[in-house]
């Protein structure tokens, strides 16, 4: 069943572990995520972009999604991630997503706040979840590995407009900015705890942390203490995808059947997203729910 995310991420908030939210944009990787949540029972958040979404079909993810829940018995939730405009959030909730990112997070706090309650307005009739987001997440290209082309932005998310932006919008769960950065890094990524604490105290509600696939087990066992409940993981999918082929390929030169050739990726992608769920306290949480 594809459940509200407000619903599994309140769980999660409530009882201090964290659900990782996964990027895909490929169905083997789909479904490798899925093997390692039955393997273990952990609910989990699948999310797409738009432009994975255009790859992909959404009639496909949503009926993949929701079929496979059902098959391995897992509670999900289907997220559209960091979608900058109305039709692609529209045609997401219409076609059965249960949740929706708008990424306003570039514009001044203002219009950031107009953004979030049109949405906020579309998707309470249909009792889908809104993310949002303040402050800004700084980005690393992939194809850089010194980190040199960071962009750098210094705008760690503020308490007083964190207070203000929940005041106006009551959005459902917030994304903050508090040293974490999209892509991956060589250099290990630096929480700020007090920043965190202090949000976390103010907003009271679950939080979401982007980028966080260069973030080691040790920091992903301490934020879920202090209120982050979705953590979004993409590069090191991604990463693991690659090398999975590459090694294959390698050991195997002649094997020609894309069954034997994406098994071996769907294998290598469990066992990914089983220590990420073992380091967020996630295993065993599908038991909180009906399935
Ligand atoms: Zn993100």
């Amino acid at each position: 069943m594809i459940y509200s995310m407000k619903e599994l991420l309140e769980n999660a908030y409530e009882n201090h572990y964290g659900i990782p939210a996964f990027n895909f944009e490929n169905f083997d990787v789909l479904e490798g995520i899925f093997l390692g949540a039955e393997k273990v029972k952990a609910p989990v958040i699948l999310q797409t972009t738009e432009p994975a979404i255009n790859y992909l079909g959404i009639d496909n993810i949503v009926n993949i999604v929701k079929n496979n829940s059902e098959r391995y018995k897992i509670p999900v939730a289907l997220h559209l991630d960091h979608a900058d405009n109305m039709n692609i959030i529209k045609k997401c909730i219409k076609h059965g997503y249960s949740s929706v990112m708008i990424d306003a997070s570039e514009n001044d706090i203002k219009n950031n706040i107009k953004e979030t309650t049109k949405v906020m307005e579309y998707a309470k009739e249909y009792n889908v979840t809104v993310e949002s987001e303040i402050g800004i997440v700084d980005s690393i290209s992939n194809k850089n590995e010194n980190d040199k082309e960071v962009k750098k932005h210094n705008n760690m998310t503020n308490i007083e407009d964190a207070k203000y932006f929940i005041d106006k919008t009551n959005v459902d769960v917030l994304g903050i900015s508090i040293g974490n950065i999209h892509g991956m890094r060589v250099k290990e990524t630096e929480i700020n705890y007090k920043r965190l604490i202090e949000i976390n105290n103010a907003i009271k509600r679950p939080l979401v942390l982007h980028g966080s696939s260069g973030i080691n087990d040790s920091n992903l066992k301490e934020i879920i203490k202090y209120g982050i409940s979705k953590i979004n993981i993409e590069t090191e999918l991604r990463i693991i995808f690659r090398k999975a082929l590459e090694q294959y390929l390698e050991k195997n030169p002649s094997v020609i059947k894309p069954r034997d050739i994406m098994g071996y990726v769907r294998e290598l992608i469990s066992e990914a997203v089983i220590l990420k769920f073992e380091a967020l306290n996630t295993i065993n949480k599908s038991n909180n729910f009906l399935y």
